[in-house]
């Protein structure tokens, strides 16, 4: 069995729309896929809807900070009518757009000839993002490629014309998360230098109710992986796996990172005690 429990669309800032990312999947020869679009469930229907022989799991990937860092929570099989949690991420959808527009009047104190109408524009129906505002910034020439926005001279963390967000505590995130009969899975603590979540935090997040630690993602050398392992085991926890696939935006490498079947299983189960995997 196959299963990519993290995978972008363009309900949030993947390339691809949802009915694609499935078709891609397939393609891709697996068997389970979880749609985590940032702070939305909206790509859901069209997913499903596509999904034909794959199992389709539900998910999300909720902004969260901590200790004045960011840190991503992904989130699975919750009931995403749940009041409480789906007046969360309205409010966490809300504060996006105020954000992307702070980030372009900074583009356009620094020069860069892009507006608040073109961002909005590629971003369409989607939960605006850092992407579509390197989209907006390519096109208008200011830079050569999307890629080249997330630098500090730019958008990326800290840099010239970026503006920090509203972000969920973790702790409550993964409260929310429960309290909407789902699991929380903390995403990549290891990908970078601005995203290391240390072994500390990952044991308080357990205390409190978390699921399971994402240990395959591209991002994450063979040594973090590693480290992250033994963690998992010593806390009881499920190591999953995802590709964290963009669409082009980080090159199509859907299926690229897995999590293992038993694994799959036993996060299933930590949602649904006595339920069947879907
Ligand atoms: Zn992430
Ligand atoms: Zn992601």
């Amino acid at each position: 069995m196959r299963a990519d429990l993290h995978v972008h669309s363009s309900a949030s800032d993947g390339t691809d729309p949802p009915a694609e990312v499935m078709r891609r999947a397939a393609q891709a020869g697996l068997d389970v896929v979880a749609l985590t679009d940032h702070d939305t469930v909206a790509g859901h229907a069209e997913a499903r809807a596509a999904a034909g022989r794959l199992s389709l799991l539900p998910g999300l990937e909720l902004s969260c900070q901590l200790g004045g860092r960011s840190l991503h929570m992904l989130a699975y099989l919750f009931d995403a009518d749940q009041p409480e949690l789906a007046a969360e991420l309205a409010r966490i959808r809300d504060d996006r757009v105020i954000r992307a527009r702070a980030m372009v009047d900074r583009l356009a104190g620094l020069g860069v000839a892009v507006t608040w109408e073109q961002v909005a524009e590629i971003a369409g129906s989607a939960v605006v993002g850092r992407p579509h505002i390197a989209r907006a910034m390519a096109a208008s020439g200011a830079i050569a490629s999307p890629r080249e926005a997330f630098t500090r001279d730019w958008i990326a963390d800290g840099g010239r014309a970026y503006v920090g967000r509203y972000a969920l505590d973790p702790v409550r995130a993964i409260g929310l998360v429960r309290a909407a009969r789902g699991v929380t899975v903390l995403a990549h603590p290891r990908a970078g230098r601005d995203t290391y979540v240390p072994d500390e935090q990952i044991a308080g997040l357990a205390a409190v109710g978390l699921a399971g630690v994402e240990v395959n993602h591209p991002d994450q050398s063979d040594n973090e992986r590693d480290k992250l392992l033994a963690l998992v085991h010593d806390l009881a926890l499920v190591a999953t796996g995802g590709s964290d696939d963009h669409g082009s935006l980080t090159g199509h490498r859907l299926g690229a990172e897995t999590t293992a079947a038993d694994a799959y299983e036993a996060l299933v189960s930590r949602a649904r005690p006595g339920g069947s995997v879907p």
